[in-house]
């Protein structure tokens, strides 16, 4: 949809494969994608009859673009980010972030694997091939930072260590100390990323499965020197940020409930602030909560304003996890 000041949100779902695991339990696929638009939410699996579907509140959803599970990742990262790394070449802000359940996609999506690059990769390797199209001079420099929110704690995943904290300056809110990691070419980002991702926190009783609980945020800052209409040259930088979020399988379950009333519980703090920015931003609010959580401070400058802001809502096709998706679709719905 469209929001004030310039800015919009675009809302993507995708659809992952079965897995292994889900078919050894039996299951069957709940989920239909027509048109690369229209997702049908069904019960059984003779539910062929979309129509009546349509009719069924909950049951149908159209977004900007539906992929279903044989979508390369290719497609979902043209489709979805190229336009922002445009954007971000001119010197504006973005962000794009995975939301779903624990097991739906979002890794994937974001990461990927060595031979199936995902969102950050692509979207570096074609910042690189856009900036060697633009220029030979060398004017553009590129920096990634990589970094976590767990538990309301921000950290560094390229260079791990003490909890950093977030300050204010007059660039925005920045976390004092940062590793702002020169970048000069894709072949390095790939394992770089990958060693930052095993870095991520893992809960105490799984220790070698990332924490559901961990948002885990990329962002890829671009400087570039430009001459004004009076030749004078001024410094321009563009910054997109990638965000894998947290399983948002807890969240949902208290989403009408305040974030005051659910201090100390058992729930995603930031993962909550984010949907209230979201839906602020989307009802045209003019007050955005941004203070109230880490990752929303630290994504203040790229969320709503002249930012372009793209929300891919990954899904599992298992009717094991119907109401996980069905969560996760409402929740994307109301972003549009
Ligand atoms: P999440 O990060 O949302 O918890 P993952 O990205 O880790 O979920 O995905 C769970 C499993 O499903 C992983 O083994 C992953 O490789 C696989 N998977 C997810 N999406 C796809 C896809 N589009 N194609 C193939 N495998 C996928
Ligand atoms: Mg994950």
């Amino acid at each position: 949809g469209t929001m004030g000041n310039d800015s919009r949100i675009l809302v993507f779902v995708r659809l992952r494969p079965m897995a292994k695991k889900e078919k050894e339990a039996g299951s069957r696929c709940c989920v239909k994608i027509v048109n690369k638009r229209d997702v049908y939410l069904t019960e059984f699996a003779n539910e062929n009859d979309y129509l009546r579907l349509k009719r069924l509140r909950g049951r149908h959803f159209t977004f900007d673009a539906s992929f279903p599970d044989s979508t390369s990742q290719h497609e979902v990262y043209t489709t979805t980010t190229a336009e922002l790394v445009e954007a971000v070449l001119q010197g504006r802000n973005g962000s794009v972030f995975c939301y779903g359940a624990t097991g739906a996609g979002k890794t994937y999506t974001m990461l990927g694997t060595v031979d199936n690059l995902g969102v950050m990769v692509l979207a570096i390797k074609d910042l690189f091939t856009k900036i060697r199209q633009r220029s030979c001079d060398g004017n553009h420099v590129v920096h990634l930072s990589y970094l976590e929110v767990y538990n309301e704690t921000v950290r560094d995943l390229l260079s791990p260590g003490r909890p950093l904290v977030l300050r204010e300056d007059k660039q925005g809110i920045v976390a004092a100390g940062l590793t702002q990691y020169r970048a000069y070419s894709t072949d390095e980002v790939m394992a770089l990323l990958q060693r930052g991702n095993q870095n991520r926190t893992t809960e105490p009783t799984r220790v070698n499965e990332t924490s559901s609980r961990s948002h885990a945020i990329l962002q890829v800052m671009i400087e570039y020197r430009v001459k004004d209409a009076s030749m004078n040259v001024i410094n321009r930088v563009g910054k997109l940020s990638l965000i894998d979020l947290a399983g948002s399988e807890r969240a949902l379950a208290t989403d009408q409930r305040t974030l005051r009333s659910l201090e100390g519980a058992n729930i995603n703090r930031s993962l909550l602030a984010l949907s209230s920015c979201i839906n602020a931003l989307v009802e045209g609010k003019k007050h955005i909560p941004y203070r109230n959580s880490k990752l929303t401070q630290l994504l203040k400058d790229s969320l709503g304003g002249a930012c372009n802001t793209v929300m891919i809502a990954n899904i599992s096709p298992s009717n094991l996890s119907f109401g996980e998706t069905q969560n996760t679709l409402h929740w994307a719905d109301r972003a549009k």
